[in-house]
C-alpha cells in the first residue's frame, strides 16, 4: 500500500455524477458541500443531481446491460481482479478522502475500510466465476430440465455515509459479478470515495455505464431513481425509517428488494466470561467508527456477579481513549459525520438523563484533543457510558448511532437471552462466556443475523452480512449475495419429440 499520498480532489472539478463512464456535472438546482466534521471545512462543493441526471445513469446502465450481462465469467472476473489492483494503488489517497469527508480516524480508514474493499473485489472475482445452477436432469422422464441463474437488470442502489466507501462497494461488487449493470446513489454527506471507485472501474477496464453513480438527494433523486420503470431491482443500505419508504415505492413497481437496516446489537456478558476480554470487546464494539456502525456493540447486558466490575473497566478504558484530528495516525476516535448527527445523538443522552438514567462517564462535546486539536470546531462527541435506564426507554431501544454505551444487569441466562431479543431490530449480537453449552445456546436462540462468540465487529468478505427482523433481509458479501442479483430461470426441453404428448389427453384428444 502506498502511503502519504496526498488527497487529489481535483478530478471532481469535472463534477460530482459518474455516468457512462465520465465525471459530470449535476443539474439540480443548488450546490452542496460535502463538509468535514472534525473542522467545518468544505472539502468539495458539488451540484446535486437532478431527476434528468438519475434517468440518463439509468439510460447508461440499461445501454451496457445486454453486454456485459452476455460477457464471461472468466471476463468480468479478469475486470475485478484489475480493478482490485487499481483500488490497492490509490489505497492511501481513499484512505485520505474517507477521513476527509466522514471524519474517522486514518487508521480505521487505511486498516479497516480500505483494505477490507480491496479484499472484497478480489473475492467477487472469485465468486464471479462460481455462479451455478442446482441441477440438471430428466425429472419428469420426456423433459430434460435445467437451470439457468441470470443477472435481474439495472440495479438502483442506495448507500449511507458511514462506512461510504465500503457500502458502495458492498453493492457494486456483487451486482456487476454477477452481470448487472447498476446506478448507485451515495449519501449526499459522503458521495467522493463512491465516484472515486466507479472512477476506478472504468480504469480498470469495466465497461462505461456499467457503474454509474449519482449524487443527489434521497428525497428526490433516491426515490426518482427506486421506483424508475427501467430499474429491475432495489438494494438499499440505510435507516429503518428510510427503507420502510424505499421498500413502499419498489414494492409498487413488483421489483426485487435487498434492504439492510438498522441495528441495537446486544452485548451479552455471563458471569463465566473472561471479564478483561469482554471490558475491552465492548470498549472497540461500542466506538468502532464512533458507533456509526449498524452492528456496534450498544446494549451490553451484564449478568449480576460481574456487573459492577464491567461497568468499572469500560468506563476507565473509555477514558484512555484519544481524540483528536483524524488525519493523526495516533487518534482513536474522530468526529459524527456532521454537526446536526451530533446534536441527535446528545439528544437521546440528554433525554436518557432526564428519565433518571445515570451518565457514568462522557455525556458532552469534548474541548481538546490528544493532540491540542481544538474539538469545539468539529462534531466530536465524548465516548459516553449509560446505566440505570429501563429496558424500555429510548436509549435502549432506539438506535442511536453514536459513541453511546448503555449496560444493564441480568440474573438468570433466560432473562438475559429475552432481553438481547427484546428490540425491533435483529442485525448482530455477541455474547461472552467460556462454557460452550451456553455459547450454543446463546447463538440458537438470539435472532439476529450474525451472532459472534468472544468478539463483536469482524466481518469477512467469505461470509454474508446482513439482517433478521427490522434489520432487513437479504444478504450483502459472500456467495450468499450473489442470490439476491441473480433470478432463477428454469429451462424444460422436449425429449420426445413427438407432436402428440401424452400429457395432452389432460385438455383434448382423449378418445378412450
Ligand atoms: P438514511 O436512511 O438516512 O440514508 C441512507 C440513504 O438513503 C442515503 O443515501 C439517503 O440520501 C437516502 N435516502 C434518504 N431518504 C430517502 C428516500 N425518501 N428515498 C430514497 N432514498 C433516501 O441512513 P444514514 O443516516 O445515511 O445511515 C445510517 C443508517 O444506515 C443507520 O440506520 C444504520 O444502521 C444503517 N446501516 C445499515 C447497514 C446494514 O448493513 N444493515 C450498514 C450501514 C448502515
Amino acid at each position: 500500500m502506498e502511503e502519504n499520498r496526498p488527497m487529489d480532489l481535483s478530478s471532481f472539478a469535472d463534477g460530482a455524477q459518474y455516468i457512462a463512464g465520465r465525471l459530470s456535472h449535476g443539474t439540480g438546482p443548488e450546490p452542496f458541500d460535502v463538509v468535514n466534521p472534525a473542522d467545518g471545512g468544505t472539502v468539495q462543493r458539488v451540484r446535486l443531481a437532478s431527476t434528468e441526471d438519475v434517468d440518463a445513469a439509468v439510460a447508461a446502465a440499461a445501454a451496457a446491460l445486454p453486454e456485459w450481462s452476455r460477457a464471461t465469467p472468466g471476463t468480468r472476473a479478469a475486470a475485478l481482479l484489475r480493478l482490485s489492483t487499481v483500488l490497492d494503488e490509490r489505497a492511501a489517497e481513499f484512505a485520505a478522502v474517507e477521513t476527509a469527508q466522514t471524519g474517522k480516524p486514518i487508521k480505521l480508514s487505511s486498516e479497516f475500510d480500505v483494505p477490507g474493499t480491496i479484499d472484497n473485489t478480489a473475492f467477487f472475482a472469485g465468486a464471479a466465476r462460481n455462479l451455478e445452477g442446482r441441477a440438471a436432469g430428466e425429472y419428469s422422464g420426456d423433459h430434460t430440465s435445467y437451470v439457468r441463474r441470470e443477472a435481474i437488470g439495472v440495479v438502483g442502489s442506495i448507500s449511507p455515509w458511514n462506512y461510504p466507501l465500503q457500502m458502495a462497494a458492498w453493492k457494486i461488487l456483487p451486482a456487476i459479478a454477477a452481470g448487472n449493470t447498476i446506478v448507485l446513489k451515495p449519501a449526499e454527506l459522503t458521495p467522493l470515495t463512491s465516484l472515486m471507485f466507479a472512477r476506478a472501474c472504468t480504469e480498470a477496464g469495466i465497461p462505461d455505464g456499467v457503474v454509474n453513480v449519482v449524487t443527489g438527494a434521497g428525497r428526490t433523486a433516491g426515490e426518482h431513481l427506486v421506483a424508475h420503470p427501467d430499474v429491475a431491482m432495489v438494494s438499499f443500505t440505510g435507516s429503518t425509517a428510510v427503507g420502510r419508504r424505499v421498500a413502499e415505492l419498489a414494492t409498487a413497481g413488483i421489483k426485487r428488494t435487498h434492504l439492510e437496516l438498522g441495528g441495537k446489537a446486544p452485548f451479552v456478558v455471563f458471569d463465566d466470561a473472561d471479564l478483561d476480554a469482554a471490558v475491552h470487546g465492548a470498549v472497540a464494539g461500542s466506538l468502532i467508527n464512533s458507533g456509526q456502525d449498524c452492528t456496534a456493540a450498544t446494549r451490553a447486558y451484564v449478568q449480576r456477579p460481574l456487573y459492577d466490575a464491567f461497568v468499572a473497566g469500560v468506563a476507565e478504558l473509555f477514558g484512555t481513549v484519544r481524540l483528536g484530528d483524524p488525519r493523526n495516525p495516533r487518534t482513536d476516535l474522530g468526529p459524527l459525520v456532521s454537526f446536526a448527527h451530533r446534536d441527535r445523538v446528545a439528544g437521546f443522552v440528554e433525554r436518557a438523563r432526564s428519565h433518571g438514567a445515570t451518565v457514568v462517564t462522557g455525556g458532552a462535546a469534548p474541548t481538546l484533543g490528544h493532540d491540542g486539536t481544538d474539538l469545539g470546531r468539529g462534531a466530536y462527541y465524548q465516548p459516553t457510558l449509560i446505566i440505570d435506564a429501563a429496558q424500555e426507554s429510548e436509549v435502549v431501544q432506539g438506535e442511536i448511532f453514536g459513541p453511546v454505551l448503555v449496560v444493564l444487569p441480568f440474573d438468570s441466562d433466560d432473562e438475559g437471552l429475552r432481553l438481547a431479543n427484546d428490540t425491533p431490530y435483529g442485525l448482530a449480537a455477541s455474547v461472552w462466556t467460556g462454557g460452550v453449552h451456553r455459547s450454543l445456546r446463546a447463538t440458537r436462540e438470539i435472532a439476529a443475523g450474525c451472532v459472534w462468540v468472544n468478539d463483536h465487529i469482524p466481518i469477512i468478505s467469505e461470509m454474508p452480512h446482513g439482517g433478521y427482523k427490522a434489520s432487513g433481509h437479504g444478504k450483502d458479501m459472500s456467495q450468499y449475495s450473489l442470490d439476491e442479483y441473480t433470478q432463477i430461470k428454469h429451462v424444460m426441453q422436449d425429449l420426445t419429440g413427438s407432436a402428440r404428448k401424452d400429457w395432452h389427453r389432460t385438455v383434448f384428444g382423449d378418445r378412450g
